[in-house]
């Protein structure tokens, strides 16, 4: 099995060869990317700054079940099959499970229950007894929820794993500890990306780099708005696995793992600035405790698990919350690709959509213009301020 972890820079290596594809960033988009053109049969090289998996997409909730995006559909009919196209695990699980706990909340999850009755899918209200009998940590003073026939959650370190380990079953490369931090430009066209380890040749580029895709973007003549948002999880002890281990309520988005343990995330996010992200991480905060908090207020019969592990993420943000995945308007042959806090779930088909913007020059299967650059034409220079979005002090 090809080891991913084996290509740490030993100094003084061999120049690394270049790709008909370049591909910047090992988080769950970028990967999936270079996953779906190795199976096309394209030469697909990733470019890590870390190891695969060291951003959002190895810390987040492993949700799978993004009902108002255009990659929805697409979403949904990839992940129960994900195991058997990557040739690994992914530990998806399906369906999902939401728990109302006050009138605020159902209307928020009625939307969704529609949506998903729209799209073909089943879902159905539940009272609170059929809600306790799925999901035995929850409490008799719930007002029942909704149980979708569809979404789910996956495991993402396994995922992000299991992208790698089949692109490089495809022919790919995987390079880790290589950062991207220039391009040549000839003829309107990048040519070869400047990396920490040389200048590295390339007929197209992807910049999928979570949230510094802007930095690189910018780069090129072309921002795309992003501001990360520092997110939590915790971690309970084992507890007995329930039926559907995909519950979500309360402010909450989390799974339980195949262990048993509750890993649970959701707001408030603390916003920060790019240049602070390497070096200010601060130790774990009053989120978690809210975090914890809550997560005892949705499953009551929990409440006494204690908390075994948390830790941080960076979310990245577009300032309408949708993803970008548009080709740069300055240079003939980059697709930047940033998902905007959905990038998990939705990466087996951000990665189709962007395989097919590469290969074909638009996507087949669903409409992407929701995602396009254009909406942020004239968007203020100060729309972090505007939006409230400035960093911690
Ligand atoms: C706590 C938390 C919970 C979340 N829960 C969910 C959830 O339940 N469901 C869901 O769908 N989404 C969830 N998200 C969001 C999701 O994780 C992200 O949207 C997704 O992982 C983004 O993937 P990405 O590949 O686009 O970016 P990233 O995962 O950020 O990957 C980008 C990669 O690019 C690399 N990189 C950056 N700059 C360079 C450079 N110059 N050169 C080379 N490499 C570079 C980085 O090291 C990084 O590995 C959550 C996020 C967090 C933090």
């Amino acid at each position: 099995m090809a080891d991913t972890h084996s290509d740490r820079p030993t100094g003084g290596e061999e120049p690394v060869s270049g790709a008909d594809v370049v591909v910047v960033g090992g988080g769950a988009t970028g990967l999936s990317t270079a996953w779906w053109l190795a199976r096309s049969g394209v030469d697909v090289l990733v470019l890590e700054a870390g190891v695969v998996g060291f951003g959002a997409s190895g810390r987040n909730g492993g949700g799978c079940t993004h009902g108002i995006s255009p990659l929805f559909a697409e979403e949904q009919r990839l992940w129960p099959m994900m195991d058997d196209l990557l040739g690994y695990p992914t530990e998806f699980s399906p369906h999902r499970v939401r728990i109302v706990l006050n009138d605020e909340q159902n209307t928020r999850f009625q939307r969704m229950h529609e949506i998903a009755k729209r799209y073909g899918f089943k879902s159905e209200a539940l009272d609170p007894v059929q809600l306790c009998e799925i999901v035995p940590l929850a409490g008799e003073e719930t007002l029942g929820g909704y149980y979708h026939s569809f979404g789910g959650h996956a495991n993402p370190h396994r995922t992000v794993q299991a992208y790698a380990w089949a692109i490089q079953d495809h022919g790919g490369r995987v390079l880790q500890h290589t950062t991207v931090d220039g391009f040549t430009v000839a003829g309107g066209r990048v040519t070869a990306v400047e990396t920490t380890r040389g200048s590295i040749g390339c007929q197209k580029l992807v910049l999928a780099a979570g949230p510094y895709t802007g930095a690189l973007t910018g780069m090129l003549g072309d921002e795309v708005p992003v501001q990360p948002a520092r997110a939590e999880m915790i971690v309970t002890e084992p507890l007995p696995l329930m039926q559907v281990g995909g519950v979500d309520g309360n402010g909450l988005y989390g799974r339980q793992t195949l262990r048993g343990n509750l890993a649970y995330g959701g707001g408030p996010h603390e916003w920060f600035d790019l240049d602070d992200m390497a070096g200010r991480r601060p130790a774990s905060s009053p989120v978690t405790r809210s975090i914890a908090k809550r997560v005892a207020e949705l499953f009551p019969k929990a409440a006494h698990a204690r908390v075994i592990r948390s830790w941080a993420g960076f979310i990245e943000n577009t300032p309408d919350g949708r993803p970008v995945i548009d080709r740069l308007r300055g240079v003939d042959n980059v697709v930047a690709a940033t998902m905007s806090s959905v990038g998990f779930g939705l990466s087996p088909a951000s990665g189709h959509a962007i395989q097919q913007l590469v290969t074909d020059g638009e996507c087949a299967f669903t409409d992407l213009s929701t995602f396009s650059l254009a909406r942020f034409d004239g968007l203020a220079s100060d729309w972090r301020g505007q939006l409230g979005w400035g960093a911690v002090a």
